[in-house]
C-alpha cells in the first residue's frame, strides 16, 4: 500500500529488511538442518533425501585413463573428455550448449535423451573422431546386443543434477523434477539406460559406466585435484538449483543395510538439501518468496533452494521491485510491463547490480531500460541495489546453514583441523575437472564473478560468525584451479 509522502528510498528500506535474517536465525535453521540430516539418515521419506550414492571411496589423484563425461544441468549441457594422467594431472576438452526449453517440457524421456546423445556424437566427431570411425558399431550389431563387444569404447560418467535413487553405480530411477524440468514420462525410469538406449540408436562407442548427481560429482572431483593437501568433506552447488553431497559415516546411515563384506566405513550421502525444511518451521517466508513459490513450476517443494538459487533469485527481486515501484516518482510501470511477467529478470541482474559501483548507476539503469523498458532515475536505481543486497546477503545466509551444519555435523570443528577451506571454480574459463560448475549460469560475466566472490565472502564471513570456532583468518576461499 502507497504510503503518502514515502520515498522509494525509504519505502526499499521496509522491503528490505523483511529479508533480515539474523544471527539468531541463522543459529535456530543450522540446528534444525543437522536434525533433519539426522532425519534423513534414519529413514525413507524424510523431508530431505540423505540419498546413499553407493560411492564408499574418493579418488586419491592416481587415476589415470581417457573417460567421457556428460553433465545435464539444470540450464546448460556439458560434453566432456577428461583424461587423468596421475599425479592429480589431468587435460580436459568440453563443449556447452544451452538446454532448449521444449525438451525441459518433452512428452517423452526419450526426446530428452535422444538430444543427448545427438551432443555426443557431435562431441566424438569433434575431438575424438579415431575412436568413433575405429570402433562405432555396425548395423547388424544392433540386432544382437548380447554378443555385442564393447571392446574400444569409451566410458561415461554421467552427471544428472536432479534427485534419483541410486540402485547401483550405473542405475538410478528419477525420483522428481525440480528447476524448470517437468517430463512426468521419466519419473520412476532408469536414467542410465535412458541415456545408453539413445546412445546405443546412434551406434556410438560408448558405455554409460557410471551415475552421480552433480553434487557427488562435484566432491569427486575436487578429492582427485585436492589429494594429499586436504581431504574433501563437501560438494556443493549453488547454481541455477542448489544442493550438497558429503561423506558420512557408514554407522550413522542408519537406513541402510550392508551386506558388502567387509563393509565400508563410509559413503559419500546425496543430501538433497534443496528441500530442507519445506514445512517452513525455520525458513523466512516474505510475500515475495510466498508469489514466487506459487508461481512456479513445482509449489510446495525445493522451499530452501527457492531462497537461494538461480532460478530463483531474480524472481525474488522482481517481486519485491514490484512493491516499491509505486512509491517512484519517474518509474511508470504499465499493465503491459516485463515486470509482469515470470522470469524478466534474469539472475545476473543481481550481480551487475551488486557490483554497480559507479556515482549514477548506470549498470543498474541500462540494465533496467535494455532488459525490461524500465525508465529508472539515481534513486529508483538506489533503492534497487538495496533491495538485491538484501536478497544476496539473505541467500548466502542460507547457504551458509548449509555449509556450517555439514561441518559442525563431521565433527571436523572440534577436530584439530586447522582451517577450513570454501573452494569453488575462478571462472569457467579455467579448465575445471568440475564438469558441474557450483555457479549461476551467467558466471562467464565479469559482474557475475563479482557477485559470487561477494557471495562466498558473505557465507564464509556468516560461517565464522556462527560457528565461532575458527581462528580469526580460517577460511580460505581458493579456486578450485590453481
Ligand atoms: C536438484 C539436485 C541438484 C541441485 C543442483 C536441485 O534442484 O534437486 O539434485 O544437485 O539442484 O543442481
Ligand atoms: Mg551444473
Amino acid at each position: 500500500m502507497k504510503k503518502p509522502g514515502m520515498s522509494i528510498i525509504e519505502r526499499a528500506k521496509e522491503v528490505a529488511e523483511e529479508f533480515e535474517y539474523g544471527e539468531e536465525d541463522v543459529q535456530r535453521a543450522t540446528k534444525h538442518f543437522i536434525k533433519q540430516m539426522n532425519e534423513g539418515l534414519e529413514r525413507d521419506g524424510a523431508t530431505m533425501g540423505q540419498i546413499p550414492s553407493y560411492v564408499t571411496s574418493v579418488p586419491n589423484g592416481t587415476e589415470k585413463g581417457l573417460y567421457l563425461a556428460v553433465d545435464l544441468g539444470g540450464t546448460n549441457l556439458r560434453i566432456c573428455s577428461v583424461d587423468l594422467l596421475g599425479d592429480t594431472k589431468f587435460s580436459i576438452l568440453q563443449s556447452k550448449c544451452a538446454i532448449p526449453s521444449e525438451l525441459m517440457f518433452a512428452k517423452t524421456a526419450a526426446e530428452l535423451f535422444a538430444f543427448l546423445a545427438t551432443k555426443i556424437e557431435v562431441f566424438l566427431q569433434t575431438h575424438h573422431s579415431e575412436q568413433l570411425l575405429s570402433h562405432r558399431r555396425k548395423p547388424m550389431e544392433i540386432l544382437n546386443q548380447n554378443s555385442l563387444n564393447r571392446e574400444g569404447f569409451l566410458q561415461l560418467g554421467f552427471t544428472f543434477s536432479f534427485a534419483f535413487e541410486q540402485h547401483a553405480l550405473n542405475r538410478g530411477s528419477l525420483l522428481y523434477w525440480t528447476k524448470g524440468f517437468n517430463i512426468p514420462d521419466a519419473i520412476g525410469k532408469d536414467i542410465c539406460g535412458l541415456l545408453q538406449e539413445e546412445i546405443d540408436k546412434l551406434r556410438l562407442p560408448v558405455t554409460v559406466a557410471a551415475l552421480v548427481n552433480d553434487t557427488v560429482g562435484t566432491l569427486l572431483a575436487r578429492s582427485y585435484e585436492a589429494s594429499g593437501t586436504t581431504k574433501t568433506l563437501l560438494g556443493a552447488i549453488f547454481g541455477t538449483g542448489t544442493n550438497g553431497a558429503y561423506v558420512e559415516k557408514m554407522s550413522n546411515l542408519k537406513k541402510m543395510k550392508v551386506s558388502d563384506n567387509p563393509a565400508p566405513t563410509e559413503m559419500i550421502v546425496n543430501t538433497e538439501w534443496g528441500s530442507f525444511d519445506n514445512e517452513l518451521s525455520v525458513l523466512p517466508n516474505t510475500p515475495y518468496d510466498i508469489a514466487v513459490d506459487m508461481e512456479s513450476l513445482h509449489p510446495g517443494i525445493q522451499m530452501f533452494e527457492k531462497r537461494i538459487s538461480g532460478l530463483y533469485l531474480g524472481e525474488i527481486l522482481r517481486y519485491a521491485i514490484l512493491a516499491i515501484a509505486p512509491f517512484s516518482t519517474t518509474m511508470i510501470i504499465r499493465e503491459t510491463s516485463l515486470l509482469y511477467k515470470q522470469f524478466s529478470i534474469d539472475t545476473s541482474f543481481l550481480s551487475t547490480a551488486a557490483a554497480d559501483l559507479t556515482s549514477d548507476l548506470s549498470a543498474i539503469r541500462q540494465e533496467l531500460a535494455q532488459t525490461l523498458g524500465v525508465e529508472a532515475n539515481h534513486e529508483d536505481s538506489e533503492a534497487i541495489r538495496r533491495l538485491v543486497l538484501a536478497i544476496g546477503r539473505r541467500a548466502a545466509r542460507l547457504a551458509g546453514v548449509a555449509i556450517a551444519a555439514v561441518v559442525i555435523k563431521s565433527g571436523r570443528l572440534s577436530q584439530s583441523t586447522p582451517r577450513t577451506n570454501l573452494s569453488y571454480p575462478a571462472a569457467e574459463d579455467k579448465p575445471s575437472l568440475i564438469s558441474t560448475y557450483s555457479f549461476l549460469p551467467e558466471a562467464s560475466t565479469k559482474p557475475a564473478i563479482n557477485f559470487f566472490g561477494r557471495f562466498f565472502q558473505w557465507i564464509r564471513a556468516f560461517f565464522l560468525q556462527w560457528t565461532g570456532r575458527l581462528a580469526p583468518k580460517p577460511a580460505i576461499i581458493a579456486p578450485v584451479t590453481s
